[in-house]
């Protein structure tokens, strides 16, 4: 399956600087930065660098540099934002199913309280 990023999308806005975010963490092939919509405590984005859509996308096509960088930056904003001991989760969405709503790969980091069950039965 061929992969057609979209650099209209607003992570990639960030990522140029046209729009502000709120940086927890970056690096060379990463950037964190603080869910506008909160949903949990510590609610943090992932996001690599690099044009990616998906871990689907990202783990197909990135340098080891980059898929090194990416998943280091995961571990990097779980000691900053102090839930390594009380855990936390890690969620990933793509495409229609997983109802993705911003075509850039980033992995939110969800913590600080106790989250549930990960996923509600749909009626
Ligand atoms: P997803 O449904 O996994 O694609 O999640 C996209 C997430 O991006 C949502 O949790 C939004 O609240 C978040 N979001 C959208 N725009 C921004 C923004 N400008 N800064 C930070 N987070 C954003």
């Amino acid at each position: 399956m061929g992969f057609e990023y979209d650099d209209q999308n607003i992570f990639a806005k960030i990522l140029r600087g046209e729009i502000p975010n709120d940086t927890v963490f970056e690096s060379d092939h990463a950037l964190a930065f603080r869910d506008i919509t909160p949903q949990a405590p510590t609610h943090v984005l992932v996001i690599p660098k690099g044009p990616y859509m998906s871990l689907d996308h990202f783990t197909q096509e990135a340098s080891e540099a980059e898929l090194v960088g990416f998943m280091r930056a995961v571990g990097e904003v779980c000691r900053i934002e102090g839930v390594s001991q009380d855990g936390f989760r890690a969620i990933s969405n793509a495409g229609r199913d997983g109802v993705q709503e911003v075509p850039h790969l980033h992995v939110h980091i969800l913590g600080g309280r106790s989250l549930g069950r990960m996923l509600a039965r749909e009626t």
